[in-house]
């Protein structure tokens, strides 16, 4: 009897981002992506979120590398800071594995990692994995859907796809080469992503980007254009370019990851932009207003990108004026709305025209629409069916998709991270679940707990008060040193603020007073009075809810 076969979910159900999956095979435990995910509002502070790890070091030694599907940050941005715990093999197209590249070369693993470059329609043997690459149309070039051959059948991972018929490089998803392994094998399992599962209809081909984007440039002649987009977005790029260099405009890239792309994708053939229609940023000055077209960073609101820095008039090569344009030749993913509103905000103030998607059809989505979703599930008719990459929202409306195309309701499991499901011939069961917390990435700290947030919401919704309480304490005797201090930030000012501080002080001093008279000696015991003390005054007297750090020097250990 073939052996069971096992998919451990760890990121990207439940969430656009962090997509991380795991197929075990014959013990061997292959990744499909490990992406990483943007933060949202409410992370306070954090740069980064990283799928959750704890399972895959318990099991490092029997890890074969990552399948990464595509060159998107929620599908390879973390594959660096795995490497941190474990070698790494990363299959993927020969664009997927240069960005990965740059993004593991950031963390100095590069010698670490082995690389698989594989091409449309290839299959390969990596351990046990016997694993088939198809085309698939996204909003960066060169993805896959991957078909892994496994002893329990067919399982197909759709990959961030959607269905454009007329994409830019003219490579279309391979419906015919799906269609063959659905009808010659089966599919035993479909894994497909649910992104746009709640938008009806059909996405916008990327070509049709194109003429609106030189419609938009020819009616602003003589005018300083500058556009942002995604800097993997290397089809958008190359219609941006061909509309302002056809309206006679010499293309200027801006930002780190802008230039990088633009040049790995020139090196690599995806992307044709004529050297002498090809210009530095420090050259801007050469150029009238009129005759450039500057492509940058920063479509999300990333503060420290080029878009966000003009629109603060912190960019060091190009001030904003009025009269210029700036389009935003993208959409915001969920968590930076805020940020992107803030940058465009920051943008009009300064009298610039600004152009986006809620107004003209300045960009299409990567991702397939219900109905393309309908024509997937026909094509693939899975034997069973779990919904991924997307919000829950996203993944439930997935599943009705599928089980109105025909996959009975009982072949469809909807999933969430951590959750893990077993194939074996009697069909598809939950198996058994791992750690799935969101890992929190600030600065070069990269393993921060929920812990860490909830006591940075706490400080920054209630700031804090510190009490610090010094003892001497001889033999029996035991004394305060001078009056304990009271110190707060965030939570009490002005003159109020003193008298509040006075009153605290008060209290602290009785309560510790007191629990000296009583024996008390040890630290954590006169924390614990402290912070109960200091917590009842402040909740009582002023009804908030500052952190309370109580500090007790001398006191015995
Ligand atoms: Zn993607
Ligand atoms: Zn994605």
């Amino acid at each position: 009897m073939p052996q069971p076969v096992r998919v451990v979910f760890l990121g990207g159900l439940g969430e656009i981002g962090r997509n991380c999956a795991a197929i075990e095979v014959d013990g061997r435990i292959m990744l499909i992506d490990c992406g990483l995910m943007f933060p949202d509002n409410d992370m306070a502070g954090i740069d980064l979120v990283l799928p959750d790890f704890t399972w895959l070091r318990d099991n490092a030694h029997r890890v074969e590398g990552v399948v990464a599907t595509h060159g998107h940050e929620d599908h390879i941005g973390a594959i660096g800071w795995l490497l941190d715990e474990m070698p790494l093999t990363v299959i993927g197209s020969p664009l997927t594995i240069g960005l990965a590249k740059n993004r593991i070369e950031e963390r100095g693993h590069l010698k670490k990692t082995k690389f698989i470059e594989v091409s449309d329609g290839d299959r390969i043997k990596v351990g046990p994995f016997d694993m088939e690459f198809f085309p698939v149309t996204h909003s960066v070039p060169h993805g896959y859907a991957t078909a892994f051959h496994t002893p329990q059948g067919v399982i197909l991972h759709s990959g961030d796809f959607k269905l454009d018929m007329t994409p830019v490089d003219g490579r279309l998803t391979d419906l015919a080469g799906i269609g063959h392994l659905a009808t010659d094998d089966g599919i035993r399992l479909f894994l497909c992503d649910s992104t746009n599962a709640q938008s009806e209809g059909f996405s916008d081909s990327e070509t049709s980007i194109g003429q609106n984007l030189q419609d938009i440039i020819r009616a602003r002649k003589g005018r300083r254009l500058i556009v942002a987009c995604f800097a993997s977005h290397i089809h958008r790029v190359q219609q941006l370019a061909n509309a302002a260099i056809a309206e006679g405009r010499t293309i200027i890239t801006m930002g780190r990851s802008m230039n990088k792309n633009v040049a790995l994708a020139g090196e690599m053939g995806l992307l044709d932009i004529p050297s002498d229609k090809l210009a530095k940023i420090e050259d801007l000055d050469k150029y009238d207003d009129g005759s450039v077209c500057i492509i940058c960073t920063g479509s999300q609101g990333e503060p420290m990108a080029a878009l966000a820095r003009m629109s603060t008039g912190d960019n060091k090569f190009l001030q904003v004026k009025e009269d210029d344009c700036v389009i935003l030749s993208s959409h915001p993913i969920p968590g930076n709305e805020s940020s992107v509103a803030a940058v465009i905000e920051g943008l009009l103030r300064r009298g610039v025209e600004v152009i986006d998607s809620t107004t003209h059809r300045v960009h299409a989505t990567g991702h397939a629409k219900s109905e393309e979703l309908k024509v997937m599930h026909s094509i693939v008719k899975p034997e069973w069916f779990i919904p991924v990459h997307g919000e829950y929202r996203h993944m439930v409306e997935h599943a009705r998709i599928a089980t109105r195309v025909g996959t009975p309701p009982e072949n469809v499991l909807v999933c969430s991270d951590g959750d893990s499901v077993v194939l074996s011939d009697k069909g598809l069961k939950r198996g058994e679940g791992v750690s799935a917390e969101y890992v929190y990435v600030h600065g070069t700290v990269g393993n921060l707990g929920e812990g860490i947030l909830d006591e940075r919401r706490a400080l920054g919704t209630g700031g804090f008060v510190s009490a610090i309480v010094s003892l001497r304490i001889e033999g029996a005797n035991a004394t305060l040193v001078g009056t304990p201090e009271i110190v707060s930030r965030g939570w009490v000012s002005g003159d109020d603020g003193d008298q509040i501080h006075k009153d605290a002080l008060r209290a602290v001093s009785d309560a510790v007073e007191d629990a000296l008279a009583k024996g008390v000696r040890k630290r954590p015991e006169l924390e614990k009075i402290v912070r109960r003390t200091l917590g009842r005054f402040v909740s009582n007297r002023t009804r908030l809810r500052p952190s309370i750090v109580p500090v007790i020097l001398g006191a015995h250990e």
